[in-house]
C-alpha cells in the first residue's frame, strides 16, 4: 500500500534455548496502523516473539526495529517507553482499586516523576478516553475485583491504551470470554486499530475470520504463510498444521 510506513521490522530473528530454536529465522514487517493476528500451533514461537519485541528474551541473532530504533538489547522499561504496550496472560489488574484507579496508575507509568507528586483533580482525558474506549465508563468507581473475566480483559485494554502506546501487543485477548464477550472484545480491537498499529496473538478462528484482516502463521519458529485471512485459511500449509486436528 503506498505510503504506509514499516513499524515494526524484525529481520533474521533467532531464539535459541538451550540448543532449541524457539525461533528461527524469523522475518516480520507491521506498518503503521496494521490490525495483524498471529497465529500458529502451541510451541510456534508467537509468545517468544512477543517476548524478544518487548525485551524481555535476548535473541541469538537478528533485529528488530521500531520506527526506525534497534530494540534489541535495550531494558524492558525503556522498549515501554518508546511506545510498545503489551497484555500478559497473568491478570495485572489490582482488585482493591477502582477501575478509573487502575487505570490512572496505568497512565501514570508514563509521566515524570513530577506529575506524580502533583496533586491530580479529577480524571485525565487519557484515562476518561481510555474508560469510553473499552466500554467501562459506567463500571468506572466500582472496585476492579468484582469485574467479570471479559470486563477484566478490557480493563487491561484500557490500561494499555492510557499508556498510550505506538504498537499494542495483545497475547489472546478472548481466551475464556463468551462469545457476547468475543463480539464486543472483536469491535474493541476494530476500535483500538483506528488509531493503534495493534498486534494480537490468537488461537479462535472463528474470531479471526470475523475480525483478522493481515495474518501471519507461525510454526516451529518460522512463518509458515502470511496474506490476508481468507488467503491464509484457504491455504493447504495452513490446514495441515493448524486446521487439521
Ligand atoms: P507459542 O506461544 O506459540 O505456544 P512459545 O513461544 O511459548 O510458543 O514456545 C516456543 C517453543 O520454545 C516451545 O517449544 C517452548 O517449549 C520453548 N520455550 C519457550 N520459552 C522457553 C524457555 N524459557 N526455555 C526453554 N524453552 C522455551
Amino acid at each position: 500500500e503506498a505510503g504506509a510506513r514499516e513499524l515494526l521490522e524484525i529481520r533474521g530473528l533467532q531464539v535459541v534455548f538451550d540448543g532449541f530454536r524457539a525461533i528461527d529465522g524469523v522475518d516480520l514487517t507491521v506498518r503503521q496502523g496494521e490490525l495483524r493476528f498471529l497465529i500458529g500451533p502451541n510451541g510456534a514461537g508467537k509468545t517468544t516473539l512477543i517476548d524478544v519485541i518487548t525485551g524481555l528474551t535476548r535473541p541469538s541473532a537478528g533485529s528488530v526495529r521500531f520506527a526506525g530504533t534497534e530494540l534489541v538489547g535495550r531494558k524492558e522499561h525503556r522498549i515501554v517507553r518508546l511506545g510498545i504496550g503489551r497484555t500478559f496472560q497473568t491478570s495485572v489488574v489490582f482488585e482493591e482499586l477502582t477501575v478509573v484507579e487502575n487505570l490512572d496508575l496505568a497512565a501514570t507509568f508514563r509521566r515524570p516523576l513530577w506529575a506524580l507528586l502533583r496533586r491530580r483533580r479529577g480524571v485525565s482525558d487519557t484515562v476518561a478516553e481510555a474508560l469510553e474506549t473499552v466500554g467501562l465508563t459506567d463500571l468506572a468507581e466500582r472496585p476492579a475485583g468484582v469485574l467479570s473475566h471479559g470486563q477484566r480483559q478490557w480493563l487491561e485494554i484500557g490500561m494499555l491504551i492510557a499508556q498510550r502506546p505506538r504498537l499494542l501487543l495483545l497475547d489472546e485477548p478472548v481466551a475464556g470470554m463468551s462469545r457476547q464477550e468475543r463480539e464486543r472484545t472483536g469491535e474493541l480491537l476494530t476500535t483500538i486499530a483506528e488509531d493503534h498499529t495493534v498486534v494480537v496473538v490468537e488461537h479462535d478462528m472463528e474470531f479471526l475470520r470475523r475480525y483478522a484482516s493481515q495474518v501471519t502463521v507461525l510454526h516451529e519458529g518460522r512463518v509458515l504463510v502470511e496474506g490476508d485471512v481468507a488467503q491464509v485459511r484457504a491455504d493447504p500449509r495452513v490446514q495441515e498444521v493448524y486446521l487439521g486436528r
